[in-house]
């Protein structure tokens, strides 16, 4: 049996560090075993997959250099890699399962599941909802589609029990029946979710070892199911261990910059960034902290993973990369930081804006240091303005982070219309609204246009500057984001209501 693993990333966002950690110990383990690794694309959910992120994933892996054998870019004997294109054979076996009586159409509405878990709360039952509570009598189900109503593919799930899963790591882990759901297998709109294109694409494409983060272990049964009702052989399951922030919540862009693209941005060597992602719940077995892929595919053993939520440091990543360029001689030094910013492609994109703006060659680094380094050092007086308070400009900062999450594609024009909108919507002048953004960005109002400093050093620096100066404002409490987010939505759907007005 020759081993395949897979990484199966949905292109929804930024390219995660999450990815790589997954993607590292999935290509290790198939090395390790003269295997094959492959990569999916699984972009069912279509309102928020891009091709963007899809191609932001692909430069991000290759750049740590975690190559696959087979991918919707390099092809192979078991595409399409790419599950939109896959469509036909989810519908296929989601008909198989109706036919063979494991999975059955739902036509309950929104309303009605609503009103069955209120039910199923307020009897104190502790369980989720099954086929025996959604089911309609055949008379209602002829009704319902007569008269054209939507309808999903659901499986039948065992009502009581216990369903034991082997996993690699943590050997048998027992789960209860009663709380797994009748899971949608087909969506109203024909798409598959996620447990049944996974399922079906892990076992058509031959996976041998599924190995994915700890978030999927409750949806094991399920999948097990899945292979029992095909009469398939199920992959071995090995789930590995969350990374965590420092303060050992589950690893978030509020707390730590998550994107690959920020520490490709920020400087930090792909070698570096992938050493460290292998001291995440692994060791080698001397113990040694710096190492190279090679290494750590040679010495590979997964039984080496402890299941402790490993804390992804920023700050222990920054010490790691300064042993990789501290062991790097001048030459080759010169070459990574050639790589990084300092060619003349990032030059040439620099030049037009600083150009009219100095008067010697050396005022350039002053200019246009921030396009290149980090923003100059920033503080709560940075942000001091004859007309707003600090604490506005924070909640302006917010609201722009977020609706720049939001941005689809990052560019000058998309990111200005962004901030006249909310400039706008407050009722506040675009330059007054800017102000903090210069801070932000630049570390000065006096500097070349902000939304071209923001296209220029991109959308993960720009984000994770943004963030920064709202932490120097004093940051945003849980509580107070909660309220700040509904003040967004509101201000956005003005902006939308407005935007249909002037049609
Ligand atoms: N698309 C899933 C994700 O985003 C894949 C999970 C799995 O590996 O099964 O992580």
């Amino acid at each position: 049996m020759t081993v395949r693993t897979r990484v199966a990333p949905s292109p929804t966002g930024d390219p995660h560090v999450g990815t790589a950690y997954i993607a590292l110990f999935n290509l290790c383990f198939a090395r390790q075993h003269g295997g094959e690794f492959i990569l999916r694309i699984e972009d069912t959910d279509q309102a928020r997959s891009t091709a963007a992120s899809e191609q932001a994933i692909f430069d991000a892996l290759r750049w740590l250099g975690l190559g696959w054998d087979e991918g919707p870019d390099v092809g192979g004997p078991h595409g399409p890699y790419r599950q939109s294109e896959r469509s036909e054979i989810y519908r296929e076996h989601a008909q198989r399962l109706l036919d063979s009586g494991h999975a059955f159409r739902c036509y309950r509405t929104p309303e009605e599941l609503e009103q069955l878990r209120e039910a199923l709360k307020s009897s104190g039952e502790q369980r989720a909802l099954k086929a025996s509570d959604l089911e309609l009598t055949a008379d209602e189900v002829a009704r319902r589609e007569a008269a054209g109503a939507p309808s999903v593919v659901r499986m039948r799930v065992p009502e009581t029990g216990r369903c034991p899963v082997e996993d690699m790591l943590r050997g048998t882990v027992e789960l209860d029946w009663s709380l797994v759901d009748a899971q949608i297998l087909m969506k109203s709109d024909g798409m598959p979710t996620y447990h049944l294109a996974n399922v079906v694409d892990d076992h058509l494409m031959g996976i041998t070892h599924v190995i994915r983060g700890e978030e999927w272990l409750n949806s094991a049964p399920k999948h097990k199911l899945l292979y029992e009702y095909f009469g398939w052989d199920m992959p071995v399951l090995c789930h590995m261990p969350l990374l965590r922030n420092p303060d050992k919540s589950k690893l978030s862009k509020r707390k730590n910059p998550t994107s690959i693209s920020y520490y490709r941005q920020k400087g930090y060597l792909p070698e570096a960034l992938v050493n460290y992602l292998g001291r995440m719940g692994w060791s080698m077995p001397d113990e040694k902290e710096k190492f190279t892929l090679p290494e750590m595919q040679a010495a590979f053993d997964i039984k080496r993973v402890s299941l402790g939520g490993p804390v992804f440091d920023v700050e222990k990543l920054s010490w790691l990369n300064g042993q990789w360029l501290r062991e790097l001689d001048d030459d080759a030094f010169l070459e990574q930081l050639q790589q990084w910013l300092f060619n003349r492609e990032h030059a040439l994109a620099v030049i037009p804006h600083i150009k009219s703006r100095v008067e010697t060659l050396s005022q350039v680094v002053e200019k246009a240091g921030f396009c290149f380094g980090d923003a100059p050092a920033i503080t709560e007086n940075s942000f001091v303005h004859s007309q707003h308070p600090p604490e506005d400009m924070k909640e302006w900062l917010q609201y722009l982070l977020w609706s720049l999450e939001a941005l689809r594609t990052w560019e000058r024009d998309a990111i200005f219309a962004e901030a006249k909108s909310l400039a706008d919507g407050l009722g506040v002048k675009v330059k007054d609204f800017l102000f903090p953004v210069f801070v932000a960005i630049a570390g000065t109002a006096a500097s070349f246009s902000v939304v071209d400093s923001m296209a220029l050093i991109g959308p993960d620096l720009s984000r994770a500057r943004l963030r920064q100066a709202i932490e120097v404002l004093g940051g945003v409490s849980k509580k107070q984001g909660k309220k700040l987010e509904k003040q967004w939505l509101a201000l956005r759907s003005e902006q939308a209501d407005q935007a249909i007005d002037d049609q």
